[in-house]
């Protein structure tokens, strides 16, 4: 950054770049700016360190899921039988355990980062007071006084919340969203969802393998559109079958506060009781304290900002990523976001983001995919080839019982290439990447048919669907011969 902080005006800049937000998309953004060389300062309240990410959605969500699947032992009933359990009576206390520290623990591990990296953390909320100064209020520095900083750059990495619709009287006890649920302070014994979204119907799966009685209400007639509908039928299936009820294509009219509980009041006139409610309908881009109008900026009406492809805001010197630019709004994309950024900003020559993002959903069981859908491909005419692996055909699915999981591929007639890859079932977030590296790298069929993969393993699905579709496509020439 020639003439580094040097502002507009002449000026000399308290630093050469600031974050307001410290998520992924902000710290990624801070360090690999620090590690550039510039001056980097990091804005966020001091309980928020690590972000939304960290203290109230991915981490604690997942930590979670952790738990659950531990304490009801619900992966080993098919080994040990259907009454299996590590717990009986699994409390709040004990799912809240682990998630508490291990929150702790990446805290430690963000504030130990900015800080090797010299990067200056200013506790509080920032807001624009003109296009290359923030206000900084409500830090805990003596007299709690507003500081105000400049910088050269800006990078906006405020992330979303909860979008709370009006009609609704959140109590924070019985009508809770997402941010409540690791407040609670008993499993709900009923309990509804609203939305079937990803947040939506991990949480879901996941009162439902400790035993409540879910039902989750989505206006759409389906859920995960984005995801494979085969892999999205096999999880409506599952779901199903640890007793949730599904209410596609319902709008809620209204939810009744009761003494002990709520009646969740659908617009075709059913009435669903339960002990909680938990809203999952969207999320809110946190940009109303930003005061953005300083800077020449605006958001739209969901609170999220607009950037070009370097994530340049319409100011150019601001930059904005996360989940406050919206889709895909997931913590791995954010953080390459924020380093692509902060180069950019820094006058580092960049690459696109790479097209070839993986989506994972942590639902009881996972899902996780990359590259394109069978819809996707159809719609589009393009012509694919299917081959599938079930985890009950292999050594190590029988192994960890899991008799459910698939592999499916995706691949193209023409040049053999991997279109898609779509996996259902234990470590499908971790498999993926097996596929998604092959396709990254041009990679084709072939390669995974020839491949010798480690014996007994899940990812030797990958060489079982590979042959699978390998041998259609042999079928096919066949006949054409
Ligand atoms: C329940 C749940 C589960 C999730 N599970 C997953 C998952 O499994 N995998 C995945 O990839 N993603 C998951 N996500 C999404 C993931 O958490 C987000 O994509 C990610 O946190 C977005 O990062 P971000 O950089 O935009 O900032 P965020 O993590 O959203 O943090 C933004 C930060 O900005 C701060 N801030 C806001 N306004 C200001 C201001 N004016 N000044 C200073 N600071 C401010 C906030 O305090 C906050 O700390 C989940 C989200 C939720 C809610």
């Amino acid at each position: 950054m020639p003439g580094a902080r040097r502002g507009q005006t002449g000026d000399v800049n308290d630093f050469d770049l600031l974050v307001l937000g410290s998520g992924p998309g902000g710290q990624r953004a801070a360090i690999a700016a620090a590690k550039l060389g510039r001056k980097v300062a990091v804005v966020d309240r001091r309980e928020m360190i690590g972000g939304v990410c960290i203290n109230t959605g991915t981490i604690p969500s997942k930590t979670l899921r952790e738990a659950v699947l531990y304490l009801t032992g619900l992966n080993q009933r098919e080994l040990y039988g259907q009454s299996y359990r590590v717990k009986d009576d699994i409390t709040v206390a004990d799912l809240g355990m682990r998630t508490q520290h291990v929150i702790g623990r990446e805290t430690d591990v963000i504030r130990s980062q900015l800080a090797r990296n010299h990067v200056t953390v200013l506790p509080g909320v920032g807001r624009f007071v003109e296009p290359n100064a923030v206000a900084v209020s409500g830090g805990r520095e003596p007299g709690g006084r507003e500081q105000k900083v400049t910088a050269d750059k800006i990078v906006i990495a405020t992330g979303t919340r909860p979008a709370r619709p009006d009609s609704v009287a959140f109590d924070e006890k019985t009508i809770i969203d997402s941010d409540g649920i690791i407040h609670l302070d008993h499993v709900p014994e009923t309990m509804v969802v609203v939305g079937a979204g990803v947040i939506g119907i991990e949480y879901a799966s996941m009162f439902a393998a400790l035993g409540t009685k879910v039902t989750v209400v989505e206006r759409r007639d389906r859920m995960l559109e984005f995801c494979d509908l085969e892999i999205v039928e096999a999880l409506k299936y599952h779901l199903r079958d640890l007793a949730v009820t599904f209410r596609f294509g319902e709008t809620v009219a209204s939810v009744e506060r009761m003494a002990r509980g709520a009646i969740t009041v659908l617009e075709s006139g059913k009435r669903i009781p339960a002990d909680t409610v938990m809203y999952s309908a969207g999320r809110q881009g946190m940009t109303d304290d930003l005061q953005l109008e300083a800077a020449g900026l605006a958001a739209d009406h969901r609170g999220r900002i607009k950037v070009d492809e370097h994530y340049r805001t319409a100011v150019p010197h601001i930059y904005a990523v996360g989940d406050v630019i919206g889709f895909p709004s997931l913590a791995a994309t954010s953080m390459e976001q924020g380093r692509l950024a902060a180069h950019h900003a820094c006058g580092e020559p960049v690459s696109d983001i790479i097209d070839l993002q993986p989506i994972g959903i942590y639902t009881i069981p996972e899902i996780s995919f990359v590259g394109r859908t069978e819809d996707d491909l159809t719609a589009a005419k393009v012509p694919f080839e299917v081959g599938v692996s079930r985890y009950r055909e292999l050594a190590r699915g029988q192994i960890i019982g899991d008799s459910y999981g698939m592999l499916k591929l995706l691949v193209s007639p023409d040049d053999r290439r991997l279109l898609g890859v779509h996996v259902f079932g234990t470590g499908a977030t971790e498999l993926v990447h097996i596929g998604q590296t092959v396709m990254g790298l041009g990679g084709t069929v072939d390669y995974l048919v020839n491949a010798v993969f480690n014996y007994p393993t899940l990812a030797e699905s990958y060489k079982v669907a590979a042959l699978d579709a390998m041998n259609k496509m042999r079928h096919m020439a066949r006949l054409s011969e």
